[in-house]
C-alpha cells in the first residue's frame, strides 16, 4: 500500500508516509464547519516555527530510558484541559512550583533523579465519550478542548473554529517560553524550592509527614555543609507534552530534523495516545508510529495483553529505549488484578518499555452534589496498587501522570484538607476532569515518598 512502512525508507516515502493517516480510521476529530478555513490554518501552522527541537525530545527519550531500568522516576502532571485564559505568568508559574515541589519530596523519596514533565503547553485537545451535550432540551456540540471550540453553552460557542488551532500553538508558545524562562533563570533553585516545601509543612493537617519532611531537611543541611555546588542545582530540565488528538494539528507541527532527516512531532517533547484513540489500524497510532519522539499510550481496564503487545511492536519495532511509555489507568478498585498479567506478558514477550500510572482517570465518579470529582484516598491506592504490582513482577514503576493545578481550587475530595462534598463547590473551575490542588499535589507527593522511601 502506498506510504506503508518499510524498514529501509528513502526521504520522500517517509514525507509520505506521514500523511498515511489519512486513509485510516480516526475517532474524536471535530467537525469543522469549513473546510477553506481550516486549510488555510493549517497553512499557517505548517510554516512556523518549531516549539520543541529535535534533540530535545532525543534528550527526553534517554531520560525515560533511564525511567524504565530504574535509574530515574517520571512526574508528568498538569491541567486536564489548559486554557488560553490560564496561560498567564502567575498560573503557569503556581503550576511550575508545585510540581517542583513534588519532584524534590520525590527525589528523595525515590532516591532517583526525577524527569519533570508538563501536561502544558499543548493540552488544548479533548476527546469525549459524546459528540453532543444536551442541557434543558437543547443540544449543541461538545467541548472538544480551547484548540477546537469554547465551552460556554451556546451555538457560537460550541462551533468549531479552525482558528482556535493558530491560537493553540501561540499560547503553547508563550506557555513554554515561560517554562524555559522559569527553569533555567533560577526560579528552580533546589534551596528554594526546599523553602516552599518547609511552608507547605508549616500547615499543622500534615504533621503525619513530618518525619520524611525532616529528613528531607536533614538531607540538603548535609549537602550543604559538605560542600555541594548549589549553583549547579539552579536550573532543572522541564519537558512538554500532550495528547496527540488533533492528527491535522500534530501532522502541521511534524518537521524533518535536518541533522537525521527524520520525523520529529515539534509540538511538544513527549506525545500521548488516548485511551480512545489507541486502535491499532487507527490514524493516531499510524501518525505517532512515524516519529522519533518519546511516546506514551494509555491502557485502559479494556485492554487486552494482545492489545499492548501489539502496539509495543507498532510503535516500537526496533525495540529503542525510552521510546514507549505505557500509562495504565484502570482505577484503583482493578488495578491489582490488571496489572500482574500485563507485566509478566509485556516483559516476557515484547521490548522494554516505560510504565507509568495515571491514578486519574480510572477514578472518576459523580459527587451527590453532582459534580465530576475523584477521591484522593482512590488516586493514593491507585498508586500503591501499581507500585506492588511491579514489586511483586520484579518490574519498574517509571513514573507518575497526574491531572494537578497549583491552584486552590476544590475539585478532588479528601486529602488531609479533607474536602468535602460541599466544598467542591467552593473553587470548582475545571472544564474537563477534576484536578489535584496544589496542596493536595504535595501531599500525594509525600505519600508516595513514604510508600517508596524504605
Ligand atoms: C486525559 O488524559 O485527560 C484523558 C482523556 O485520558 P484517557 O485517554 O486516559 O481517558
Ligand atoms: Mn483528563
Amino acid at each position: 500500500m502506498k506510504g506503508e512502512q518499510v524498514n529501509e525508507q528513502s526521504p520522500q516515502s517517509v514525507i509520505e508516509g506521514l500523511d498515511f493517516w489519512r486513509q485510516l480510521p480516526a475517532p474524536q476529530q471535530p467537525s469543522w464547519p469549513d473546510k477553506d478555513v481550516l486549510d488555510h490554518v493549517l497553512a499557517e501552522l505548517a510554516v512556523t516555527p518549531p516549539l520543541v527541537f529535535a534533540g530535545e525530545a532525543d534528550a527526553l527519550r534517554a531520560r525515560m530510558a533511564a525511567a524504565s531500568r530504574g535509574e530515574a522516576f517520571v512526574l508528568q502532571g498538569g491541567d486536564c484541559a489548559e486554557t488560553f485564559a490560564d496561560a498567564t505568568a502567575d498560573r503557569i508559574r503556581s503550576k511550575i512550583m508545585t510540581i517542583l515541589q513534588m519532584a524534590v519530596v520525590l527525589t528523595y523519596g525515590a532516591a532517583l533523579p526525577i524527569v519533570k514533565m508538563g501536561r502544558m503547553a499543548g493540552q488544548y485537545a479533548k476527546p469525549r465519550s459524546s459528540d453532543t451535550e444536551v442541557r434543558d432540551g437543547v443540544e449543541l456540540p461538545t467541548f472538544r478542548g480551547e484548540a477546537v471550540n469554547a465551552h460556554a453553552f451556546t451555538p457560537e460557542a460550541r462551533t468549531p473554529d479552525p482558528w482556535r488551532l493558530l491560537q493553540a500553538y501561540h499560547s503553547s508558545a508563550a506557555t513554554l517560553n515561560l517554562i524555559r524562562a522559569f527553569t533555567m533563570g533560577g526560579f528552580a533553585d533546589l534551596r528554594r524550592v526546599h523553602e516552599w516545601n518547609k511552608g507547605f509543612m508549616s500547615n499543622p493537617a500534615y504533621k503525619r509527614y513530618e518525619t520524611i519532611a525532616q529528613e528531607i531537611d536533614g538531607a540538603i543541611r548535609f549537602m550543604s555543609a559538605a560542600g555541594v555546588d548549589f549553583e549547579a542545582l539552579k536550573t532543572v530540565d522541564f519537558y512538554s507534552s500532550h495528547e496527540a488528538l488533533l492528527l491535522d494539528y500534530e501532522r502541521a507541527l511534524t518537521r524533518i530534523d535536518s541533522r537525521t532527516g527524520q520525523p520529529y512531532n515539534c509540538s511538544a517533547h513527549f506525545l500521548w495516545i488516548g485511551e480512545r484513540t489507541r486502535q491499532l489500524d487507527g490514524a493516531h497510532v499510524d501518525l505517532l508510529s512515524r516519529v522519533r519522539n518519546p511516546i506514551g499510550v494509555k491502557l485502559g481496564p479494556s485492554t487486552s495483553v494482545d492489545d499492548a503487545l501489539r502496539l509495543a511492536e507498532k510503535l516500537n519495532p526496533d525495540g529503542e529505549p525510552g521510546r514507549l511509555t505505557f500509562i495504565t489507568r484502570v482505577g484503583a478498585s482493578k488495578i491489582r488484578e490488571f496489572l500482574p498479567p500485563l507485566l509478566a506478558e509485556v516483559t516476557k514477550n515484547a521490548a522494554p518499555v516505560t510504565w507509568m500510572c495515571d491514578p486519574m482517570h480510572g477514578n472518576t465518579i459523580t459527587s451527590g452534589s453532582g459534580y465530576k470529582t475523584r477521591r484522593f484516598s482512590d488516586i493514593l491506592d491507585e498508586v500503591r496498587g501499581f507500585f506492588d504490582a511491579h514489586d511483586e513482577a520484579g518490574t519498574v514503576p517509571g513514573g507518575l501522570h497526574i491531572e494537578l493545578t497549583g491552584d486552590d481550587v476544590t475539585e478532588c475530595l479528601g486529602g488531609s484538607e479533607e474536602i468535602d462534598d460541599v466544598g467542591l463547590a467552593r473553587r470548582y473551575e475545571t472544564l474537563v476532569d477534576p484536578r489535584l490542588n496544589h496542596q493536595q499535589s504535595l501531599e500525594m507527593a509525600f505519600a508516595v515518598a513514604e510508600m517508596l522511601h524504605t
